[in-house]
Parts: C-alpha cells; structure tokens; sequence
C-alpha cells in the first residue's frame, strides 16, 4: 500500500514581525514534511489584508524561515505562493456554494444582525436563509449550516472536540463587495494545495468547524487537524507583541543562535522523551510526532532559552565562534572607531569570552576596552572600586610595579606582581584587583584581568591607569572643596 505523501502548509499572513509562535507552528510543519520522502512544506502568505499587510513583513517572513533551516532551496519546501493571486478562485468558489443552495445572500444590516444575535439564538439566527435574494448591493453571502448534529473535529492534540451545529451560526463567506473571508480563502488555497494536515495555533480552533464544513461543501474530504497550544508568559498570560518580546528578529538581534532557538522552539509543547531537552534539529526531526504535543500552554521562558544558547555557543569551535560575532564587531555597529580594530587580538581573547556571554551580542562589552580609545564609563563600577583607601592606593602602586621592565608582561607574572601591591597595602587580590580591572575596562566584572592586560599591552595599560588615578584625584579634590 502507499502512502499519500503528506503535504503541510505554514500560511502566515503579513502583518507584522514575525513571531515566535509562528515560528514553532513553521517547524513543527518542516518536521513532519521532512520525515518522508514526498513530503511537502507549502508557504502560503494570506496576504488578503491590503491595509494591513505589508511586502517588508513578507520578506521578514522568508528571512526568518530561512535563518530557522526552513529553506526554499529544499526539495521538501513549496511556494511561496500568494493568496491574493487566488482571488478569482476564492470568487468563483464562493458562487459554486450559492448556485449549489450551500450559501445565501443575506441583506442584514449590521444592526440588524447585531440584534438577531442578541436574541436567544447563539449568532445570526438565519434570518435571510430561505428569503430567496439574488445577489446584489449590500448583500452578503453566508454559508448555509446544515440543521441538526455535531460537526465533529478529529484533533490529532485535542482528540475528539463536538461543536452542536446549532450554535454554528451561518457564517459570511463573502463580503458584500463579493471579497471572500478569511474562512473561505483558506479552505480553497488548502483544497487547491492539496493540503492533508492543518498543522496551527490554537487560536483558529473555533474556524475550524466551519472549515470543515466548507471542505466537506466543496466535496472534499478534510485534512487532519491539529490545534497547537498558546504560548504564555512567566505570568500565564498569552504572549502578545504589545507587551512580550515576540518577534524572532529581536532574538537574532540579540544574538540567539538561530540551532539553540530551534531546539527551544520545538519544546514549546512537545519533548523528544528520555529526559533530553538539548538535541540538534537533526536529532529532532525524525522523531517529531503530532499526536505527542501536549494540549496545554506552553511556557515561552527566556531563561531558559538563553541558557540553551549559553551552551550552544559554548560547544562551537572557537573559529566558529569567532565567526559568529562578526557582525556585533562590524564597522558602524560596534561602539569602536573601525581603525583600532585588531582581528588577531579579539582571535586571541575570543575563546576567554566564549564561556561567559550567553548570547552573542554580550560579546562588545566584553572586548570593548581592547578597541575603544578609553574604557567606557561606568559610574556604578567606579564607585564600587574606586574606594577611599584603595583606588588612589592601588592605582599608584600599581602603575609604579608595572612600569618596572623587569616584570614579563604576561598573565602569571602580571597576576604575582599585583598580588604583591595588594599585600603591600594588606589588600587580598579579589579587592586590589577591582581598581586596576575598573581603571582598564570600564567595569568590574569582565574577563580574566591577567590576560586582558596582556593583550592591552604595557603602555595602554599605564597610560589608563594614569588617566584614572588622575581623574580620581580631580574627583577627590572637588569632594574636598565642596565640603
Ligand atoms: N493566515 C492565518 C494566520 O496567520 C493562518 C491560518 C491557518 O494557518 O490556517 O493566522
């Protein structure tokens, strides 16, 4: 026996960012299209809206399937295709359904349906269904509800969801300018498609019903269905992009690596069982099941997202890292004058940082006062290290140790010598270390200080040890005069 081979679709509709959600509902169709041969991945933009969509939202549509691994270079993807080139289609379909006795046209006001929803009746209580209007101005075309029974939804997550058909009311499925709802044109792209299974958010599980009593009008027998769960917030809420960070963009901006933000995508709602929650795409795909996605919301939790990235990033190879910070390090984005970049000396200190930022763009203020002509200001950080009876103290003790050209300038020796200044003024390292680390870098937390220095280099060293012993005094001398 074969097999029909499965055929999925992802049918964004352009009209904003391209958000997370959207994302795992795209991956979890790529996983299922990918398992088989013949499998197929449709990209549809519901691109309907004029007013709201928007070509750039498209175009970010594509760029993020893209950085996901869902590329239109593989022979399991299709499309794009656009729904707004389908229009006759979803026109003449919506008259199919009128000329069958399937649709009616219904020349209810606004007002007027308002109010025969407000009586007993759940929704439009059919009014217009047995009037007899031809088409015309200001008539809209409704569906025709079969009376009596469930419409019954095979869920593959939810199983088996009843709606009573009577509280179906008869849905509009073309405006009265003859513009088909979104009901409709999706039923037909799907019907044209040859779509099997309906892979989406859980929002959508109230069209359903009436989707598939669309397929079934249309003589076709309706795909599987499967409704993934809302993703919320740490407060249970649904994530929404006026209050969440939702859109991927933002993550790639930050630098999420797009392998860590797929494995943690393909967890909201689903587990690859054994207790593994870190597992390549690779790994994933083949045992992706439908039926295995939980029914319940799904926590989107950035904790534990970067944490995934911390360890992503941390099992590149050190080139691959290097690589990967390119563009936080490029001309015009990162915060130093292009000319006091150095490759060889960011290669050198790369590895040190690998271990420590958990997502990529964490890289600039951690190299940062390699490039920059001064080390940036951190009034926080100076404060906390530039303490009375240790700043001034250990600034000079320490520019004088370090200009002897005795001492090797490296790590160990550069570690020995200030610990020595330390003990001289009865100060353990951790503390004499704070304000040579905040008189260098900027601030008190950063990589290990022996190697930061090294790389600076003697001179750079002393001169920014000089340049905050200075500004130190000039700090202390207003204090004094303003006492
Ligand atoms: N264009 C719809 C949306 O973005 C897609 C609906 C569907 O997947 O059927 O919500």
């Amino acid at each position: 026996m074969t097999e029909t081979p499965i055929r999925v679709r992802f049918a964004p509709s352009p009209t904003g960012m391209f958000h997370v959600g959207g994302a795992r509902s795209a991956l979890f169709n790529w996983a299922l299209a990918r398992q088989r041969s013949g499998g197929e991945f449709v990209l549809r933009i519901e691109d309907t809206d004029a007013a709201r969509n928007k070509p750039e939202w498209t175009e970010g549509i594509i760029r993020a399937l893209a950085w996901l691994g869902i590329s239109e270079a593989d022979p399991h993807f299709e499309g794009p295709y656009f729904q707004s080139a389908y229009a006759d289609k979803h026109r003449e379909t919506a008259e199919r359904l009128y000329k069958d006795g399937k649709a009616y046209f219904c020349d209810c006001t606004r007002e007027q349906v308002q109010e025969r929803r407000d009586n007993p009746h759940l929704g439009y209580d059919g009014f217009c269904r047995d009037r007899g209007l031809e088409p015309g101005p200001g008539r809209a075309l409704r569906f025709r509800v079969p009376d009596g029974g469930p419409t019954v939804v095979d869920d593959q997550i939810r199983g088996r969801v009843e709606f009573d058909n009577a509280s179906i009311e008869d849905f509009v499925i073309a405006r009265a300018d003859g513009s088909p709802l979104f009901v409709l044109a999706n039923v037909v792209d799907d019907v044209e498609m040859g779509i099997n299974e309906v892979i989406r958010g859980e929002e959508h599980l109230s069209n359903t019903p009436k989707q598939q009593l669309l397929w079934e009008a249309l003589g076709h027998t309706p795909p599987g269905w499967a409704h993934l769960p809302v993703i919320v917030n740490e407060k249970r809420q649904k994530l929404s992009k006026r209050r969440d960070k939702v859109a991927l963009e933002s993550y790639q901006g930050e630098g999420y690596l797009p392998e860590a933000m797929v494995n943690y995508l393909m967890l909201l709602g689903w587990a690859p069982g054994e207790d593994r929650e870190i597992m390549p795409w690779s790994e994933m795909e083949p045992l992706f099941r439908i039926s295995e996605v939980n029914s319940s919301s799904a926590f989107f939790d950035e904790k534990k997202l970067r944490a995934f990235n911390g360890e992503y990033i941390r099992a590149l190879s050190a080139d691959e890292f290097a690589e990967r910070c390119r563009p936080w390090l490029a001309p015009g984005t990162a915060p130093w004058p292009a000319e006091n970049y150095d490759d060889a000396v960011f290669r050198a200190i790369a590895p040190l940082a690998q271990s420590r930022v958990t997502v990529l763009s964490e890289i600039v203020p951690n190299v940062d006062f390699l490039f920059l002509d001064a080390p940036v200001e951190d009034e926080k950080s100076w404060s906390k290290a530039m303490k009375p009876g240790v700043g001034a103290e250990m600034l000079t003790a320490a520019l004088e140790r370090f200009a002897d050209p005795g001492l090797a300038w490296e790590a160990e020796p550069l570690k020995a010598a200030l610990e020595e200044v330390g003990t001289g003024l009865g100060l353990k390292l951790g503390k004499a270390q704070a304000p040579i680390r905040v008189a260098v870098t900027g601030r008190t937390v950063g990589l290990p200080l022996f190697e930061s220095l090294e790389l600076l280099g003697r001179e750079r060293v002393r001169a920014r040890l000089a340049a905050a012993l200075a500004e130190l005094t000039a700090r202390e001398a207003a204090a004094g005069a303003s006492e």
